[in-house]
């Protein structure tokens, strides 16, 4: 039986003083458990073992009438919510793209959520549109984006997809400006590879473009963008009376981690007056290391950029930054200010709501503003150097393997290694299966090539090498047994 609070009304002086001390108890107790959590999670299984539903039926069928305690919701929480969270800040989850969510960045966003502030323009919160410009351009300036030709500008949304959405409609706005007021007429044609994220078919889908007018390009056998079959879809498309207006460009894309030529890719968009984004939101995070500059080479021709701190940079869901070379046409494209919003103009107060589909604007810059300063860019850079050491230390290991059971399958240049068991595919997925059964580590799959693969992804700031070779270990044994 849950235990229940008094519900007198909080503006009661006495209530009032109960509602701060209970908080203050309780949130005292919360971070000495996030600590704990923090310091124990590599002994939890990495999957959750609940069932379909078993949350949910566990869960009271209605919400209480009479308030309970921090104690009873906290007990709850731990008997109930944890043994159904999967744990993406275990050291041995490898799968998908494995990310921290870092101390500085829990405090951030404790922050955050207590001040509740709402920055959707400058007024409402000259903090949140403040911290977030120079935030984003200390990370603007470690990625290596030049301010020539032009200046970046950088906005915080939740997600790459989102932030690529938003691209595209820029795009839009750039080619087609008539499709705002008029729609769009299904004649704009929009050129990625057919290896970069799902978000930019859907984020095309989602603004009108129409599955039709989105062109796969094929990739080469490193899963490049093939940049003469891009120039031979475009002629055919402009032959067509089609209007090619949006190129999408990964560097780091999602199954093997490859990079397109952005250069060339550039010097097409160029020619053809299309808007150029830059899907950066993984291997980004490399290019703060001087010796990984060049995977940007090209980026001063791009009009726009996402990078997701909350994949490789030791950020918790969500923080995803989205530069762009072009506001003015951001900012055309999302502007619709209602009377009851309207605002004194001033070139340094930045109206966040001017650019972008939503409205509010969380503090979302201030956990970042935390990892960028706690940790530093050595410490940073450290941890990456670390992770793509390993990455190529645990490829060695796959190609050294004496019995050759498994292959690499795809150059490995970040911290991501596609290797396959050199069987058919089922027997991969059993193999995965089996490890993931564990409870030990938890990796995911793709396919490659028509195969398929299994992925291991590093990138969490408490990872060791023992960890990564207790997964080799663990696929190993697999392979014995389903052999
Ligand atoms: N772009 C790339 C290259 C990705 O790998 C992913 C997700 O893994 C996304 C975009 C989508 O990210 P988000 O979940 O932030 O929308």
């Amino acid at each position: 039986m849950a235990e229940t609070r008094s519900s007198r009304p909080a503006a009661d002086p006495a209530e009032w003083e109960s509602y701060i001390s209970d908080f203050r108890r309780a949130g005292h107790n919360t971070v000495d458990w996030i600590a704990d959590y923090l310091a124990n999670v590599r002994k939890m299984p990495v999957l959750a073992s609940t069932k379909p539903g078993e949350l949910f039926d566990a869960l009271p069928a209605e919400a209480p009438k009479e308030g309970e305690t921090f104690e009873s919701i906290l007990s709850d929480f731990d008997r109930l919510v944890m043994p159904a969270v999967a744990q993406w800040n275990h050291p041995r989850f490898f799968a998908y793209f494995a990310c921290t969510g870092s101390t500085p960045a829990i405090l951030g966003e404790m922050l955050a959520a207590a001040l509740n502030t709402n920055g959707l323009h400058w007024k409402t919160s000259p903090a949140v549109a403040e911290l977030e410009q120079r935030t984003l351009d200390w990370l603007r300036q470690w990625l290596g984006l030049p301010e020539k030709p032009e200046p970046w500008f950088g906005i915080v949304y939740d997600t790459a997809s989102t932030s690529s959405m938003h691209a595209i409609v820029c795009a839009r706005e750039m080619v087609a400006p008539e499709a705002r007021t008029e729609g769009s007429r299904g004649d704009l044609v929009l050129y990625t590879s057919d290896q970069s994220h799902s978000s930019i078919e859907k984020g095309a889908i989602a603004v009108g473009v129409g599955q039709n007018n989105i062109r796969k390009v094929p990739s080469d056998e490193n899963f490049r963008m093939e940049t003469s079959a891009l120039s031979e879809l475009i002629e055919r498309d402009k032959a067509a009376g089609k209007r090619p207006f949006c190129m999408v460009a990964t560097i780091g894309t999602t199954s093997s981690t490859s990079v397109d030529p952005l250069p060339k890719i550039a010097a097409i968009a160029e020619k053809h007056g299309m808007w150029l984004h830059v899907d950066a939101a993984y291997a980004g995070a490399a290019a703060m290391l001087p010796e990984y500059k060049d995977i940007l080479a090209g980026v001063e021709r791009a009009h726009s950029l996402v990078f997701n701190a909350h994949k490789w940079l030791l950020t918790p869901i969500d923080l995803s930054a989205f530069f762009t070379r072009r506001p003015d046409i951001l900012r055309r494209a999302f502007s619709l200010t209602p009377e009851y919003l309207k605002t004194q103009e001033d070139p340094r107060a930045h109206n966040l709501m001017d650019y972008g589909v939503p409205l509010g604007h969380r503090f979302r810059a201030l956990k970042l503003w935390f990892v960028l300063r706690y940790f530093g860019r050595n410490r940073i850079e450290a941890m990456l150097r670390q992770h793509i050491r390993w990455a190529q230390d645990f490829a060695a290991l796959v190609k050294a393997d004496p019995e050759r059971r498994f292959e690499v399958v795809a150059p490995a240049p970040f911290s991501v290694v596609c290797f396959r068991y050199r069987g058919i595919d089922e027997q991969n997925r059993a193999i995965m299966e089996r490890v993931n059964q564990s409870g030990r580590v938890f990796i995911s799959g793709t396919v490659l090539n028509s195969q398929q693969v299994i992925r291991l992804a590093i990138g969490n700031l408490g990872t060791t090498w023992s960890d990564v070779e207790e997964a080799w270990e663990l696929l190993k044994r697999a392979a014995d047994e389903i052999r």
